[in-house]
């Protein structure tokens, strides 16, 4: 039986390793989109599967914890937004000016994951 060992180009490899990558990249990918599914439609649910819970209840510490820099941000700059639609306002606000929502006190505590 002939075998001999093939010695592979370098441009092969290169090309190979290329489409490896690629498909790697887009496993990535649709495993990040899964998980974004997931969440987004367990993020409010009263129970969840106590394999996911640790996960979903970081992101939502995650999420809070950019609130909470976001807020730091504007209010270098005097600023404030509204939690209801958004709107950035003058950081001394007490209502919204766009939505007419009563302000909350200014979430500037970040939360320990
Ligand atoms: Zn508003």
């Amino acid at each position: 039986m002939g075998w001999s060992k093939k010695e592979p180009s370098s441009a092969e490899i290169k090309s190979i390793e290329a489409s490896l990558k690629q498909v790697e990249d887009q496993k990535r990918e649709m495993i990040y989109q899964l998980g974004e599914v997931f969440y987004d439609s367990n993020r409010d649910a009263e129970v969840v599967d106590e394999l996911y819970k640790d996960k979903v209840d970081t992101i939502k510490k995650l999420e809070y914890n950019c609130k909470v820099w976001n807020n730091r941000k504007l209010k270098t700059q005097g600023m404030r937004q509204c939690e209801n639609c958004g709107n950035i306002l003058p950081y001394e606000s007490s209502f919204c000016n766009k939505c007419g929502y009563k302000l909350k006190a200014v979430s500037e505590e970040l939360v320990i994951i």
